[in-house]
């Protein structure tokens, strides 16, 4: 069953190559334009049948008769003053989806969103605000990437991470597929090694990721206890810590050496450097590189970040006990386009009533 809008029409940006190619060959297409069709979506980023010259106009406009490019518009994009780029984009149904454009010296990398929302709940992001409206379809996922790139021509846009908003282990269906696109030769081209799915740590899930997918995987770590990462994590009461890090070390890894962890610093909570000692007792053993990401306000938040300081003493202490530790610059914080800044800010009454439960420590 291939993807179709509301109208009735084949979503093409959610369908891996051979499955697309076996349809186009169905739709009459020869075997040389299936071919041509693949690198008008994802080699010259056409987003009209009717400007497409790879293809001669009997197959255009039976393409566009029943098939679709663009699963989302682009909305806008508002540069930070570092140079990272939030896109919006609006979908048919009128979600906005965010995506981040984060350039480094030679190559960029996008974070994509993999639901409107998330459903995780974790107490210190702005997304978890918006509780789930829904996944995001697989052509939708591609989209941010593909219009992106066309956006942004000049860009080198080799990375991708499934950072932005939601949980993409929750949504695999539509991640995998999605995956399968980007890393295809013939088009997006991305290097398995250069696409990185994020989990709050969906256990089950991160098994079928390594068994169907050859992208990278990153768990969010962020707390040293299960009665901390319970509170500020509900996903822990499901999948507690010792339980995720005995999935983890079980992971046949082979295409990937390390697993990424990320561990958000919330000042007070989970940045002493008991934790520190903790965090790398937790992943002895395991093949792994450690991302501190100090926290980024957002507002009606009552979490701190950590003084530069106690950040740096946290890294010191973990490149001490041996462990592969850098520290994620903050960037594009001035247009809320940081990690765990995506998503409609809360209303009065969301601030109102949400607080971080069962804290065991929030300095003031
Ligand atoms: N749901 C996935 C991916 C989205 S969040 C996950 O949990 O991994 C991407 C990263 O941003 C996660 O490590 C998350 O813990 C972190 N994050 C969320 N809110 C944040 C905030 N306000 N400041 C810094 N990092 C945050």
């Amino acid at each position: 069953m291939l993807p179709r809008d509301d109208h009735g029409r084949i979503l093409l940006k959610g369908v891996p190559r051979p499955q697309l190619l076996a349809w186009a060959g169905e739709h009459g297409l020869r075997p040389g334009q299936a071919d041509q069709l693949w690198a008008a979506l994802y080699r010259t980023l056409r987003g009209e049948f009717a400007v497409m010259p790879e293809l001669d106009r009997p197959a255009r406009e039976g393409l566009a008769a029943v098939a679709r490019l663009d699963a989302l518009r682009l909305e806008s994009v508002k540069r930070a003053a570092d140079g990272t780029c939030k896109l919006v984009f609006q979908t048919d149904d009128g979600a906005a989806v965010e995506s981040v454009l984060i350039p480094g010296k030679e190559r960029a990398t996008l974070c994509v969103s993999s639901q409107v929302g998330c459903a995780m709940n974790c107490q210190f992001c702005l997304t978890a605000t918006m509780g789930l409206a829904r996944n995001l379809s697989a052509a939708e996922i591609v989209d941010q990437l593909v219009i992106a790139r066309r956006q942004f021509p000049d860009v080198w846009i080799s990375n991708v991470v499934f950072m932005g908003m939601g949980e993409p282990l929750h949504n695999l269906d539509q991640v995998l597929p999605a995956i399968d696109v980007m890393v295809d030769d013939h088009g997006l081209g991305l290097s398995h090694r250069r696409v990185t799915v994020s989990t709050s740590g969906l256990v089950p899930q991160i098994r079928r990721l390594v068994a169907e997918s050859p992208a990278q995987l990153a768990v969010s770590v962020n707390a040293t206890t299960d009665e901390v990462r319970d509170a500020i994590m509900p996903v822990n009461r499901k999948y507690p810590l010792a339980v995720l890090f005995a999935a983890l070390r079980e992971l046949p890894l082979a295409r990937r050496a390390r697993v990424t962890l990320e561990y958000v610093l919330l000042a007070g909570v989970n940045d002493s450097l008991d934790d520190a000692e903790r965090l790398a007792e937790l992943v002895r053993g395991l093949p792994c590189k450690l991302n501190l990401i100090p926290w980024n306000p957002h507002p009606g938040s009552e979490f701190r970040r950590p003084e530069p300081e106690q950040v740096a003493r946290f890294k010191a202490r973990l490149q001490e006990l041996r462990l592969n530790t850098s520290i994620r610059a903050t960037r594009g914080d001035d247009t809320m386009a940081a990690c765990g800044q995506l998503g409609r800010a809360p209303t009065e009454t969301a601030r109102r009533t949400r607080r971080p439960h069962g804290l065991p420590v929030i300095a003031s």
